[in-house]
């Protein structure tokens, strides 16, 4: 109908504003920005994880991710900074594979390294190419854990925040960006009444209903932490 094709019609003025918005692109500045708001939010956020880990883990995730992040976060104080977005993908990979004990440490370690052989030699990320480190990096992450959606992990969050990026490829990557934190959100939130299957959790079959996964709220929280480091 008339009226819906022109609601959804953009006027001159907002495609200008598109197109500037997608001349914004992830520089190696700006990813590492990423990783160190990521582990500012993981440390604040350290007793909230490890208490959602509580019922149907271990009490740990909040200590484990907040480990591997301050590690990764010390790297970038004292090392020589990523000569590109590859790199510094790569040292979060081995830093978080090498400090966290816990499950989710090779888990991320496994996206992460993934996400940088995408971004091997790049200074910078078009929505394109996040896409093709965030595919890369879920598809490694799932291969390693054997998580399906639906069994209550991490995944449940980056398989919703994977699909609202692809949902978003044509427009500005703020927007993408924004969507797939929302949709990571909603996927933690569905994790409340799923049955785990995978992880800790599993052991608890029928009891580990009715508590949202640690693994899927860091996922978000580090989703959410990229969209606030590149602004409104
Ligand atoms: P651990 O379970 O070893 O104590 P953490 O507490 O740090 O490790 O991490 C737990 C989180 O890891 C879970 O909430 C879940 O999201 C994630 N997880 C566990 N096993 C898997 C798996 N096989 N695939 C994907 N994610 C998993
Ligand atoms: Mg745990």
């Amino acid at each position: 109908m008339f009226w819906a094709a022109g609601a959804k019609t953009k006027t001159e003025e907002e495609k200008i504003v598109d197109k500037l918005s997608n001349d914004v692109t992830l520089s190696t500045d700006v990813m590492t920005a990423w990783i160190r708001r990521a582990a500012d939010e993981l440390e604040r956020e350290k007793a909230y994880l490890s208490d959602l880990d509580a019922p149907i883990g271990d009490s740990d995730h909040g200590v484990n991710m907040a480990r591997g992040f301050n590690a990764v976060k010390a790297k970038l104080a004292n090392a020589p900074q990523p000569a590109d977005i590859g790199a510094l993908l790569k040292m979060v990979a081995m830093t978080l594979i090498g400090a966290v004990g816990g499950a989710a440490g090779p888990l991320y370690g496994t996206f992460f390294l993934q996400a940088a052989s995408k971004a091997a030699g790049k200074t910078e990320l078009d929505l394109a190419g996040w896409i093709a480190c965030f595919e890369a990096g879920l598809s490694g992450l799932v291969a390693r854990g054997k998580a399906q959606p639906n069994d209550k992990t991490m995944v449940d969050a980056l398989t919703p925040a994977l699909a609202a990026l692809k949902a978003h490829e044509n427009g500005p990557l703020r927007e993408a960006l924004a969507a797939s934190a929302e949709a990571a959100e909603q996927g933690m939130k569905a994790t409340i009444p799923m049955l785990a299957r995978k992880g800790r959790a599993s052991y608890l079959g029928e009891r580990s209903i009715g508590h949202q996964d640690p693994g899927a709220t860091s996922s978000h929280l580090l989703l959410k932490a990229l969209v606030d480091t590149v602004g409104p």
